[in-house]
């Protein structure tokens, strides 16, 4: 297909446009068009992201619609473009990496950056082709919508485009493109980039467009001597820790923590090898590439501090002395745990009279800000339980919503016969058992009903997705993103998408290959 302005879109689908990033100019990025993706067809749609992005319904439907979020049409007023950064990847320095084969099509005036992934080589491809596999496009996407849907920071994902294009990964596989969203692609990486290439002017410029876009209050701040620069690292810190947070409490491994997959706004992006737990491994690596598994479940806080040295390193220039520069990371040693503490809270269903779950609901009945208070012997019984969850390999997700039930149904059976080990448990449910009575049992039951998930993406769900859609089949895509979207409700008639995975999950090895 040949694009030229004539294959804009047509005039009533206009969105607004405000090419902020772009107009930080050609220093971060390289203006080109998509390479069409051929004879496309749609696999998947977000109609709740449509929205968000002022996207007509009638109109998602069009073929239209279809050429344009599979990169052979361009939106008319969109700006496409790769951007250049950098990183760390798996502990050692990459040198440059960038958008090898996103394209972002530009912000919108509503504030949300609209990206085309594996829509063709870019100048930042090196020895990529450009595509993203359909297996891995159905993963992103899903759980983009399934993170949101838990009230997880996230890029969210308006839909994906199929092909019947080759892509050579291990085997044969078929191309397709995710459009997703998000208020800013800009990564640690990013940073590192104009830091290690010497080009202060760029990164000052990007630190202020990043702090007058996303961080206004780092200009007024008294703290940290009054330095935006410094106020900046100290507010990504704070917002990577409550992410680490919140991965740690549901589960979630992320599997490629590497400083260009890590967001500046604390989002989670670039879905790649991730995986929820099934059974409770502490160490479990979901990554078949990560041989020393440096992306570990238990290491994900760590590592993410780690990165957020890196990005410390890059602002140095910019914030002037290290002694600043350590200070504004300090506060990720303490919001980490208290954010923890306060999730694991909830989880059990303790909260702190005057705000209980009926006050603070928020997304799709997920507890919002949850910040019940700590007391003595909490961290202790958390501690003790996450070790016979681990002991007794139960199964993590199961676990709190067997325990979200009893709690309000006063029958501990079904959670108790999780364990080998009953005594041990019986003896940890003693000491639950006093702090429970402190609270009124229906709010911490509906609380923690809030706050435990009973859907999960498990690798095996995502991967009957994937085989179904092969062979072009929908559906179970589309209910899994269903029950996903909304993961505390209990969609009766759906009680398999939440059973114990089966034998042959065990099987699935899912590796960086995408
Ligand atoms: P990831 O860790 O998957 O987010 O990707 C690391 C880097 O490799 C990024 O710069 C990506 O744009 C690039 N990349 C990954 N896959 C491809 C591909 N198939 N073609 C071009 N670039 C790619
Ligand atoms: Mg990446």
């Amino acid at each position: 297909m040949n694009l030229t302005a004539e294959s804009d879109t047509s005039a009533d689908i206009r969105l607004a446009w405000d090419h902020r990033f772009a107009a930080l100019g050609p220093d971060f990025f390289t203006e080109l068009r998509p390479t069409p993706l051929p004879a496309p067809h749609w696999v998947g749609t977000s109609a709740e992201v449509a929205t968000l992005l002022g996207l007509n319904e009638a109109w998602m439907r069009t073929d239209e619609a279809l050429q344009a979020f599979a990169g052979n049409l361009l939106l008319t007023g969109s700006r496409p473009l790769a951007s250049v950064y950098s990183g760390h990847q798996f502990g050692v320095w990459a040198g440059q990496l960038g958008d090898g084969r996103a394209i972002l099509l530009g912000e919108t005036t509503s504030g949300w950056e609209i990206q085309l992934k594996g829509a063709g080589r870019t100048p930042y491809s090196r020895m990529g082709d450009g595509r993203a596999v359909l297996r891995s496009s159905v993963r992103e996407f899903l759980c983009s919508e399934a993170m949101h849907g838990l009230g997880i920071p996230t890029s969210r994902a308006l839909c994906i485009t199929g092909s019947p294009a080759h892509v050579r990964r291990e085997e044969i596989e078929t191309a397709a493109v995710v459009t997703r969203a998000a208020p800013s692609f800009v990564r640690f990486g990013h940073f590192e980039h104009f830091a290690a290439t010497g080009q202060e002017t760029q990164l000052r410029a990007l630190a202020d467009y990043v702090i007058d876009r996303f961080y206004p209050q780092c200009r007024s701040t008294t703290l940290l001597a009054g330095n935006p620069y410094a106020a900046l690292l100290q507010a990504v810190s704070e917002r990577t820790a409550r992410l680490m947070a919140q991965w740690q409490a549901v589960g979630f491994c992320h599997g490629v923590m590497n400083t260009d997959n890590m967001s500046i706004l604390g989002l989670t992006i670039d879905y790649g090898p991730f995986q929820f737990l099934d059974a409770f491994v502490p160490g479990h690596v979901c990554n078949h590439s990560d041989t020393q598994g440096r992306y570990a479940y238990n290491r994900q806080p760590n590592v993410a501090y780690w990165n957020l040295f890196c990005l410390a390193q890059a602002l140095l220039p910019l914030i002037g002395d290290q002694d600043t520069a350590k200070e504004a990371l300090e506060s990720y040693k303490t919001v980490f745990p208290t954010e923890f503490l306060a999730r694991m809270r909830a989880k059990l269903g303790l909260y702190e009279a005057g705000n209980h779950p009926s006050s603070e609901v928020g997304g799709h009945g997920v507890a919002a800000d949850v910040t019940a208070g700590a007391g003595a012997g909490d961290t202790e019984l958390i501690d003790t339980l996450l070790l016979l969850l681990a002991r007794n390999a139960v199964d993590y997700t199961i676990f709190w919503r067997r325990l979200s039930v009893a709690v309000g149904s006063g029958d501990f059976e079904p959670v108790c016969d999780l364990f080998a080990d009953r005594a041990g448990f019986d003896q940890w449910l003693l000491s639950y058992s006093e702090l429970l009575a402190l609270m009124d049992k229906a709010l911490s039951a509906d609380l923690m009903l809030k706050t435990n998930p009973k859907f999960i993406l498990r690798n095996h769900l995502g991967e009957q997705a994937i085989r179904a859609a092969k062979l072009g089949d929908f559906n179970e895509l589309q209910t899994l993103q269903r029950l996903l979207e909304r993961p505390f409700e209990e969609h009766p008639g759906h009680d398999a998408y939440a059973d114990f995975p089966p034998d042959w999950a065990s099987s699935i090895e899912i590796s960086c290959s995408s």
